[in-house]
């Protein structure tokens, strides 16, 4: 059986998207900066997509700008709340520990130029509480940047009220939505959200195009320089066809929100039951205020990239936050947030799953972990110092 399990990765295209992408590639190639009609009907593409996307998320079609992705998105918009800061003197920002890395790098960036940072801890079940970001905004504070829904391990954070709270105080609400957008149900005005990221290939789009949403009123900075493209505020021809994709993949998610999640939701439940029956696990996250297609264990005694790879083995495609798949030697920061220890959470596993998961397919994943997991604990010599009593079992 092939399984795949990493849609907070990528996700794969819908036909709909492919075919919206195809005209673009093919006949209507030209430049949308272009006089002549075959470079406006190519404009006339991108502005269609912008009043389509603006219109999943409640907002105008003049708040959109066109992105190469989450990254880009998140990084504007941060620097652009910095730079409006800082000319008001204002040079605090308040974030969290469990940002994803296109948030995190830029922050620390911003610390080197001499902006303060307050990282909200996100407690055991991964949630920002918004009455300990109320007692931490300040005279001087320009951005809040909080997630909509962690990439990691699913969780949902209470987006609506923490816009509320920055709105009160008038401070600018960032919020990285690009595991959310096409997946629940996001309202700008309703979230009370001033910026928002997202990216086409988490919702059945192609890889290398985004957006970020911009409120009325709020003037971004470019990141990118070069022509007037995006009304000045990010230059570079545009990914006309990605961008026609991009519309067609969100009306096609958005339209069926209600439907899809809760399909997944039961499957995610079964699948976390099963699971929870494997000795010394725990799942990562909130238990309901999660992603309805996020999967997030650790199992103790093990090491995630073996898993990772038996499993590939069998047919399913997962990830992990242990050290070596990131890149870096640390584990993941969001399982250490949560407070996993370090030899915790080298044995996580992450699973999401996605429209066209089966109930076989959970049944077929919860036996293929539950074997190798076993298999793995046979000849790990961690396992072995905490079934002789060695060391204390933590799970
Ligand atoms: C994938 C992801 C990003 C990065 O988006 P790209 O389009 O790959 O640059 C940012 N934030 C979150 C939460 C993500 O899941």
């Amino acid at each position: 059986m092939k399984i795949y399990a990493d849609n907070a990765a990528t996700t794969k295209m819908s036909k709909r998207a492919i075919e919206a992408m195809l005209p673009y590639l093919e006949d209507c190639y030209g430049n949308p900066s272009s006089l002549y009609s075959e470079g406006q009907r190519a404009k006339e593409a991108i502005e269609n997509a912008r009043a389509v996307i603006a219109r999943c998320i409640g907002a105008a079609a003049k708040e959109i700008i066109f992105t190469s992705g989450g990254s880009e998105a998140d990084t504007q918009a941060i620097v652009s709340a910095a730079a409006l800061g800082k000319k008001k003197g204002k040079t605090h920002i308040i974030s969290d520990t469990i940002e994803h890395h296109a948030v995190l790098h830029t922050l620390k960036k911003l610390e080197k130029e001499g902006f303060e940072v307050t990282y909200l801890p996100v407690h055991e079940n991964g949630i920002v509480r918004p009455e300990e970001l109320e007692k931490e905004i300040r005279d001087d504070t320009c951005l809040v940047t909080v997630m909509f829904a962690n990439n990691e391990i699913g969780t949902v954070q209470p987006v609506r009220e923490i816009g509320e709270i920055c709105k009160k105080h008038n401070v600018l609400f960032h919020t990285d939505a690009v595991q959310a957008v096409g997946h629940l149900h996001v309202d700008v005005n309703a979230d009370n959200i001033d910026m928002l990221s997202a990216s086409a290939h988490k919702f059945h789009g192609p890889k290398g195009v985004g957006f970020l949403y911009v409120r009325k009123g709020i003037r971004p900075v470019n990141i990118i320089e070069g022509g007037a493209q995006e009304r000045g505020f990010r230059a570079g021809t545009e990914n006309v066809a990605g961008i026609a994709a991009m519309a067609a993949a969100l009306e096609e998610a958005c339209g069926r929100i209600p439907e899809v999640s809760a399909k997944l939701t039961v499957l995610r439940d079964r699948l976390i039951k099963g699971l929870s029956e494997i000795p010394h696990s725990a799942l990562n996250g909130d238990p309901v205020k999660r992603l309805p297609s996020n999967v997030n264990f650790c199992f103790e005694g093990i090491e995630g990239e073996s898993l990772l790879l038996l499993l590939d083995d069998k047919g399913i495609s997962a990830s992990s936050g242990s050290a070596c798949t990131s890149g870096s030697l640390d584990p993941s920061h969001v399982l250490l947030a949560i407070g996993r220890v370090h030899d915790v959470a080298h044995g996580s596993l992450r699973l999401t799953i996605g429209e066209d998961t089966t109930d076989d397919g959970i049944d077929y994943i919860i036996g293929a972990v539950k074997e190798v997991v076993s298999y793995l604990r046979g000849f790990s010599p961690v396992w072995r110092d905490l079934m002789s009593g060695k060391s204390k079992f933590i799970l």
